[in-house]
């Protein structure tokens, strides 16, 4: 089969001269890790999406990891979680010590299914780890209200999330206010933005604020800055075991010039989204994202369902011959070794379903017409042979 030189990739992240010229200034002002570009990114991510207080980390999974000891999840301890995610999601909880308990998901957002979320509920449960799966955010008016009357905290993996909006108490709402007791955002290359790897968490609570703080920076009791800019000697102390999950000041900088791209990349894939679906309305069978009526998604990922009997790998494999690259549905933590036997793997077929019957489609903010027509093209063609 003749193979495109021009291949349409699945993603692309937007950098330009503005990133390059910030990283140079960044170099050489002297100050190259958590400073001053950092706390600047913190304040402006928090402003674009309404929380009190933002704290950045290395990545995103630091970010959930920090938010479930802040949590007080504790070895022994379970947390309530979907399979269908990045097995981040699920290591995060191992990494605290705890045991995640695996929900299954609803039809059409793919996200969990609040109304099984109860029966899983045990005297081991100590918070619950929701996650806005590619962007598509989760019915939070089910699970905040549910989480508040069981006392369990409610953590919110805003991977890709960043700039998905809710409806909530009669106003769209950006996700990371946040509406559970706290977000955890990823800067990887392969989210809406990126500072080649990064994290950051939002919470209303001044409280656990400090404590992420403190914890990203090996338990110090100052910050760097707070120590340079201060007049008088002063000795830092230590008092908990803490972690090295600073960001660098090179990446909030990126992330900074990143952040004021957003309004626009969110715009542009809106728009690429809808023409996706109406060029797929034409193709029996698939079926595109729908958003619920009180849910926008930022379309970090476009992924289709494919026609019953279509065969994934097999569809993948005719678009990627004609220079389309998509990936198949989002990963099962539980198909793989280290979750096979986590409680309520047993059940997730709608999981399971997800991961084997959906394919994500290439879609990045650059992305032109004639490419989005080949990859369309190539997806019908797929199909027909099916
Ligand atoms: C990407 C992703 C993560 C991990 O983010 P990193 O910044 O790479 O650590 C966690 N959860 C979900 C849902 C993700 O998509």
């Amino acid at each position: 089969m003749k193979v495109d030189s021009h291949v349409v990739p699945l993603a692309r992240p937007t950098l330009g001269q503005e990133e390059a010229d910030a990283v140079t200034r960044v170099l050489r002002s002297g100050w190259i890790t958590q400073g001053p570009e950092v706390a600047a990114f913190e304040q402006e991510f928090a402003g674009f999406v309404g929380a009190a207080h933002a704290c950045a980390v290395a990545n995103c999974t630091t970010a959930l990891h920090l938010a479930l000891l802040v949590a007080g999840v504790q070895p022994g301890d379970e947390v309530i979680t979907v399979s269908h995610s990045f097995i981040a999601t699920a290591n995060a909880i191992r990494h605290a010590g705890a045991t995640p308990v695996f929900v299954d998901v609803e039809h059409g957002t793919w996200n969990i299914d609040p109304a099984r979320v109860q029966s899983r509920v045990g005297p081991r449960t100590k918070a619950l780890l929701v996650v806005h799966q590619i962007g598509m955010p989760c019915d939070l008016a089910q699970l905040v209200p549910f989480s508040r009357e069981r006392g369990l905290p409610l953590i919110e993996d805003a991977a890709c999330a960043v700039g998905s909006e809710i409806r909530y108490e009669d106003a769209w709402q950006r996700i990371g206010q946040p509406h559970g007791d706290v977000a955890c955002f990823s800067f990887h290359p392969r989210k809406m933005l990126t500072t080649g790897d990064g994290g950051m968490l939002t919470t209303r609570r001044g409280d656990w604020d400090q404590r992420f703080r403190l914890l990203r920076q090996h338990g110090m009791s100052m910050s760097d800055s707070a120590r340079h800019s201060a007049a008088t000697v002063t000795f830092e102390r230590y008092d908990s075991v803490g972690f090295n999950y600073r960001m660098t000041d090179l990446q909030a900088a990126v992330g900074r010039v990143q952040l004021r791209r957003l309004p626009q990349a969110l715009a542009q894939r809106r728009r690429l989204a809808e023409r996706y679906a109406g060029l797929l309305s034409e193709i029996a069978g698939v079926r595109p994202p729908a958003e619920p009526v009180w849910a926008r998604t930022n379309f970090q990922s476009y992924g289709i369902e494919l026609p019953p009997g279509a065969d994934q790998r097999e569809i993948m494999q005719r678009m990627l011959d004609r220079g389309v690259s998509t990936r198949r549905g989002v990963m099962c933590a539980h198909r793989e070794r280290p979750y096979r036997d986590a409680p309520g793997a047993e059940a997730l077929p709608v999981s399971e379903f997800a991961q084997d019957r959906m394919i994500l489609l290439p879609l990045f903010d650059e992305m032109t017409t004639p490419e989005q027509d080949r990859v369309v093209d190539a997806l019908s063609r797929a199909l027909e042979r099916v």
